[in-house]
């Protein structure tokens, strides 16, 4: 049994009041390791080492290429702990250890892609039309942020947040979820050995009531990176009146893959398999709604029901497995009501539906495809996070966009054509953050990642993260040889 510790102002400590919470390895329904639940008082001491790490000590004094050389050594420590973190996920998430370890060794990438965006923030010198002043901007700081994560990817989605928001000179405090803390926690001990001055990064783990609260609603907080559910995300913007801090939110999704006639057939399918079992469906941009041309979807719904049914699924550490457990017990219990629901609605089961045969320990559930008539059957509206595709049959390229755009969400979208003209047609009418073309999922810590709609407002990744993450300052300087001149004599 693994008992973590907080990690603030550069120390492992107990929470205020020593409340702890268990975790779960979702593969087997069994605790294995315990958490501290923080307080108010904890989240405070968090805040309040940060906001003193943004002010005094070194931090503020370093150059942003010393800042860069830091986030280069967490880079290399986190490529040194790739395998380990990726294990420690895949226990305390049930997502797939050969996704976890690679995810693990990527996420190195984003911090070295920040390491080296951090001396390249710049102003500008602006053509003032005024005589004797030279007038030029800085990009500032925002100041202490709070990083708050979702379970399914937190090595990663920390990433997203602290790697820029450290290169522009902030400070952050990450709140890991309840549903897997693990994998943050062991972050943790990987960045204490980076050198970062006593508290420029802080990890507190708890409940979203009171920790995630008193995170998002601190006076001391400037900035709230935020990855999540939608309900969660009011409450998190709500709590900001308290602060007036922006946010950036990346919420959830059901985004569309819309499979054309002339598309190449097994890059389609692939697509969809990829876009909806892959990391088992709890994914933000799974492609939950994949819409068909008429004259290939029949043959596309035998040929997605074959592959969904040869998924190998079981022990996400194994190597051999394709698709491992849902994370939570309630995940499977919602799963399971929506997919009778849509039944119930007249959704045709073509596969699954159920949990898997001999699995009985643990939280796993089949890879599911329905087929639906419309938009008026549950699945099709509701962002479901596991392995359930919803299948909707189109005639036209008019009615394929028209249907991927009945949605309140708007993160992704998947276009399977072999025709460059619709490709440029259909991408410019989908109203989604991200469009991927004869292909599906792929991200970089290069391309800006965020959503449309309920999906999310504000860039993650790409230099776009750094306008989040930082603030205009203007500095006005007369270069006259005159004093400044009495403001009541007109001349
Ligand atoms: P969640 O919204 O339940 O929790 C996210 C985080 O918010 C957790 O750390 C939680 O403790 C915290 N929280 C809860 N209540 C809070 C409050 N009142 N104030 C502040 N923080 C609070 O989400 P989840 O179930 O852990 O993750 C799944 C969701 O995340 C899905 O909707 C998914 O689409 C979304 N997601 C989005 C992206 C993206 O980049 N767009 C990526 C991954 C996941």
């Amino acid at each position: 049994m693994n008992d973590y510790q907080l990690y603030i102002d550069s120390e492992f400590c107990e929470s205020s009041d020593g409340g702890r919470f268990d975790t779960v390895n979702p593969a087997t329904g069994e605790v294995w390791a315990s958490a501290p639940a923080a307080t108010e008082v904890d989240v405070d001491r968090a805040v309040r080492a940060a906001r003193r790490a943004l002010v005094e000590g070194e931090w503020p004094t370093l150059t942003a290429t010393q800042r860069g050389r830091l986030l280069s050594r967490l880079a290399d420590l986190v490529t040194d702990a790739a395998h380990h973190l990726g294990e420690v996920e895949t226990t305390d998430s049930g997502k797939l250890a050969a996704e976890t370890r690679a995810q693990s060794a990527y996420v190195a990438d984003y911090y070295r892609y920040y390491a080296g965006l951090a001396d390249k923030i710049q102003g500008d010198t602006l053509p003032i039309d005024k005589p004797n002043l030279h007038v030029f901007t800085t990009r500032e700081p925002v100041g202490v942020v709070a990083a708050i994560v979702p379970w399914n990817a937190e090595m990663f989605l920390t990433a997203t947040k602290i790697g820029p928001a450290l290169a522009a000179g902030n400070t952050v405090v990450i709140k890991a979820s309840e549903e897997a803390p693990a994998p943050l926690l062991e972050f943790a001990r990987v960045v204490d050995q980076v050198g970062f001055p006593p508290g420029v990064v802080n990890l507190v783990t708890g409940f979203g009531e009171p920790c995630g609260r008193a995170l998002t609603s601190h006076p001391m907080v400037d900035k709230v990176a935020f990855t999540g559910g939608v309900d969660t995300a009011r409450h998190v913007v709500a709590n900001t009146a308290h602060n007036l801090a922006p946010v950036t939110l990346e919420l959830g999704g059901k985004s569309p893959i819309l499979v054309f006639d002339d598309a190449d057939f097994d890059g389609a399918v692939n697509g969809a398999v990829a876009g909806n079992f892959g990391a088992s469906g709890q994914s933000c941009v799974a492609g939950s709604r994949v819409l068909v041309q008429s004259g290939v979807h029949d043959r596309f719904v035998d040929e997605v029901v074959r592959r969904a049914e040869a998924i190998r699924i079981g022990d996400p550490l194994a190597d051999d497995t394709q698709m491992g457990p849902l994370a939570t017990q309630a995940q499977l219990d919602r799963i399971e009501a929506v997919v009778a629901e849509s039944i119930d609605q007249g959704a045709t089961l073509h596969t699954g539906g159920c949990r898997p045969e001999g699995l009985d320990a643990g939280w796993y559930y089949r890879p599911t495809v329905l087929g639906c008539a419309d938009q008026d059957v549950r699945s099709t509206r509701v962002e479901l996070f596991g392995p359930v595709m919803s299948v909707l049959r189109f005639d036209t390229e008019d009615e394929a966009v028209a249907i991927a755009n009945d949605t309140e969400f708007g993160l992704g979208a998947g276009i399977f054509t072999r025709d460059v003209s619709r490709v440029h047609r259909v991408a410019g009418a989908i109203r989604s953050g991200i469009v991927w073309v004869n292909t599906y999922r792929a991200i970089s810590p290069i391309a800006p990642f965020g959503g449309f709609g309920n999906s999310g407002s504000g860039r993650e990744a790409g230099v776009d993260a750094i306008h989040e993450f930082t603030t205009t300052k203007t500095v006005w300087i007369n270069t006259s040889t005159e004093p400044m001149s009495n403001p009541f004599t007109i001349r």
